[in-house]
């Protein structure tokens, strides 16, 4: 077997999380191949990133992760164990949630938050306008299409309070993030490969041996880990490790606006994260005094699935009715003419929570349906799933006893039966990309 072809772990992806999980196995001693199809590190659908950093999910083990993943980037010269040339910058803006019938007046979340220790700050509807300058704090719930003649009919009663989390905020460069990673990979001894597509993965009596590259033939490996991102499903195809009653993963299209932010008298309208499940979107600021806005997958909106990695990459009334949403919040937003911003694919699983799990081929494991939320996870993700696949490949049956993994930082213990492919969807979701 030709050295330059044998590697302990090849990773399918260099997206951010397959960079993470490269970080993490060459640093336990693992000589690791990352193969990507794209030209560089991140230029998958990292590459579209909002890159919020939030501690808000629906679930305890979701919040635990988001909450901690902050300190990761806060402190990310240590995680990566070098200083890159090329600042990153963690915008630590924190993030506003608006109380909606949505989010049940956020009291869940709220005792979610308290459980796990996350701070925050209760802003009441006499405060508000302090906090959002200029903006018309009407309830508009539920989320309505433009087309719909009530679009824009409030009650008339106010938005009834908010939460403020100062853990948060957004990655000025998720692609910059990424190459960052790449390079502690390479300096832990990883190797990766571009340009360079799998196209058979290979097992004999149970257990991975190895897969076929477009360019660089067949590689020698005992564990192959996905992390293709959208194309995760097709991916999983080629394993023929999944089955029908495990959660599976699929790709949406999804549209992110830029409009020119909103200026009030004392500056930007908007200086912080905000999620407004009230109109059914998230908006932060973005570079050269814009807004972006994405959505929060409202019940009005029919979601664009898709069967294959094809989609369309022009704006659609998708983007009309994100932006039309936001100007009932800033009623002074200007609406150009041009539609500006992007569409992109998420990874999203039933649940739209991800499947970070074995599988029941030896040796093959998974990183995928990630549903739009997971890129400030990435350095926890390469955590978990180290620990998951050298347990594994121990001999720990995680499918009967779920291992537990403890974030280094808040020193909590999470469940990563929680993230099983075997696990029922989980209702507690908020089912959409709020996870
Ligand atoms: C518009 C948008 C906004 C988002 N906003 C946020 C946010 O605000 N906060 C947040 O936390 N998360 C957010 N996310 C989600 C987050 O960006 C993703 O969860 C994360 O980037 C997924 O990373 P990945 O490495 O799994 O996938 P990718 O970055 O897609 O990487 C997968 C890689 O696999 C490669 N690949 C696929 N198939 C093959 C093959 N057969 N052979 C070789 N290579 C292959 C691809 O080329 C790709 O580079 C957002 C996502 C999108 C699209």
């Amino acid at each position: 077997m030709s050295e330059r072809n044998t590697y302990n772990a090849v990773i399918i992806g260099a997206g951010v999380i397959g960079c993470a999980i490269a970080l993490d196995l060459a640093r336990r001693g693992l000589r690791t191949l990352n193969v990507d199809r794209g030209p560089a590190p991140g230029h998958g659908s990292t590459s579209w990133s909002a890159a919020i950093i939030r501690p808000y999910y629906s679930t305890i083990d979701g919040t635990a992760l988001a909450y901690e993943a902050h300190f990761a980037w806060q402190n990310w010269a240590d995680y990566l164990g070098y200083r890159p040339d090329s600042a990153l910058h963690y915008n630590e803006c924190g993030c506003l949630v608006l109380e909606a019938a949505e989010n049940r007046q956020l009291a869940g979340t709220r005792s979610i938050m308290r459980e796990v220790g996350v701070p925050f700050t209760d802003v009441s509807t006499s405060e508000l306008p302090e906090w959002l300058p200029g903006a018309d704090l009407s309830q508009f719930s539920p989320a309505r299409r433009i087309d719909d003649p009530e679009f824009g009919q409030t009650a008339g009663d106010p938005i009834t309070g908010a939460m403020f989390c100062p853990t948060g905020g957004y990655i000025s460069d998720p692609q910059l993030a990424t190459a960052q990673i790449a390079g502690a990979v390479e300096r832990a001894g990883g190797h990766f490969r571009f340009n360079d597509t799998v196209l058979a993965i290979h097992q004999s009596a149970g257990k991975i041996t190895g897969l076929t590259c477009d360019k660089s033939g067949l590689i020698h490996t005992p564990i192959v880990i996905n992390a293709a991102g959208p194309a995760s499903r097709w991916v999983n195809e080629l394993s023929g490790a999944h089955k029908p009653e495990h959660i599976s993963t699929r790709p949406l299209r999804q549209e992110v606006a830029y409009v020119p932010m909103p200026q009030a008298a004392s500056g930007p309208g908007l200086r912080f994260v905000l999620t407004d499940a009230d109109c059914g979107i998230y908006m932060r600021p973005e570079q050269s005094g814009h807004l972006l806005i994405g959505s929060l997958e409202p019940a009005c909106d029919i979601l664009e699935y898709l069967d294959t990695e094809d989609f369309e990459a022009s704006l659609s009334d998708q983007w009309t009715n994100q932006v039309w949403r936001a100007a009932l919040r800033f009623p002074d937003l200007g609406i150009p003419n041009t539609a500006q911003g992007f569409a992109a694919l998420y990874d999203v699983s039933e649940d739209w929570i991800p499947v970070y799990d074995k599988s029941d081929l030896g040796g093959y494991f998974t990183a995928i349906g990630t549903s739009g939320n997971q890129f400030k996870n990435a350095p926890l993700v390469g955590g978990l799933m180290g620990h998951l696949i050298e347990s594994v490949m121990n001999g720990a049956d995680h499918d009967r006893s779920p291992l537990q993994y403890r974030l280094p930082v808040t020193g909590r213990d999470v469940g990563l039966g929680a993230f099983s492919r075997l696990r029922p969807i989980n209702r507690a979701s908020s089912f959409s990309v709020l996870g």
